[in-house]
């Protein structure tokens, strides 16, 4: 099946108009986030990308990579406050975070127009602790929130669902998305203790820090079954390996955990979903944990 695809700017003139077939997965990576994504999270991500290389799963012909542009000024002044992006931009990660939220918006993208059953996207900063005016835990743009925005802008999708199973308070993806009807924010969390912020559509999965594969895969039955009855244009998943037992955050999980996980969501969601890497920095259960997800949804 052909598609062609209109490639807009940020104010939604059309600039180029290309042919494209339309795949079962789209994976969206630029060799800039190893170079220079922020340091705990960018050791992974060449390892992570060369074990899909040598595994053989970008070579299929239902599996397209895309490089990425940066997200457009713009968009960015839509989701960040003034100050929040002058404090960015003295962080020294702006480029890099401008680069991530455009390959969410690529991927993103590639799923809502129908281009990609599903994307994959990898990032050099991660984006759910960056809040409509405030940022930290490697986080500085919300790429997600951000990569809405564009999805609205462009009427290509309103309705989404976010499954953030990142061990780590999705605070910022919490400020933005809190008070939205319109965003169903399903939150994995060890025990950290922030407060959820009120609002119609919010969730959270409050596990030990010791959880283990059983008990994650029940608290994700849930949530990917409380995503199918929110009937989202688009479902999210915030991608955090960082709970796997050799990495550094909460949660005990093996490499079996995220496969499970990607297996429940393709069964519930087969197309209309994107996977957005968050935390995690072992280069080891990066490449089992994004190969294995990546085997799942290309099956
Ligand atoms: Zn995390």
């Amino acid at each position: 099946m052909f598609w062609r695809a209109a490639i807009p700017d940020c104010h939604g003139c059309v600039v180029k108009s290309i042919l494209m077939e339309k795949v079962r997965l789209a994976v969206v990576y630029h060799p800039d986030f190893a170079l220079y994504g922020y340091p705990v999270l960018r050791e992974r991500l060449s390892p992570a990308f060369n074990e899909l290389k040598e595994r053989g799963l970008l070579d299929r012909p239902d599996v397209r990579v895309i490089e990425p542009v940066p997200a457009e000024d713009c968009l960015i002044g839509m989701v960040h406050t003034p100050a929040h992006i002058r404090g960015v931009k003295g962080a020294g990660y702006w480029e890099v975070a401008l680069l991530s939220a455009g390959a969410v918006i690529a991927g993103m993208e590639e799923v809502a127009a129908g281009r990609a059953e599903a994307a994959f996207c990898f990032v050099g900063s991660a984006g759910h602790h960056a809040s409509r005016e405030g940022f930290w835990g490697f986080c500085y743009l919300n790429d997600a929130a951000i990569a809405v925005r564009h999805l609205r802008e462009k009427r290509l999708a309103s309705r989404f669902a976010i499954i953030d199973i990142d061990p780590h308070f999705g605070d910022g993806t919490r400020d933005i998305f809190g008070p939205d009807p319109a965003v169903l924010h399903l939150n994995f969390h060890g025990g950290y203790g922030e407060e959820a912020a009120s609002g119609p559509a919010n969730h959270d999965f409050r596990l030990p820090w010791d959880c283990d594969d059983e008990r994650f895969a029940s608290a994700a039955e849930r949530a990917v079954s409380m995503a199918e009855d929110f009937r989202p244009d688009l479902l999210l998943v915030v991608f955090g390996h960082d709970g796997h037992s050799r990495d550094y955050g909460a949660f005990e999980l093996s490499i079996d955990a995220y496969r499970r996980f990607a297996r429940t969501v393709r069964e519930a969601f087969p197309a209309r979903v994107c996977y957005i890497l968050s935390g995690g920095s072992n280069p080891e259960v990066a490449r089992e944990a994004v190969a294995g997800v990546i085997e799942e949804m290309v099956l």
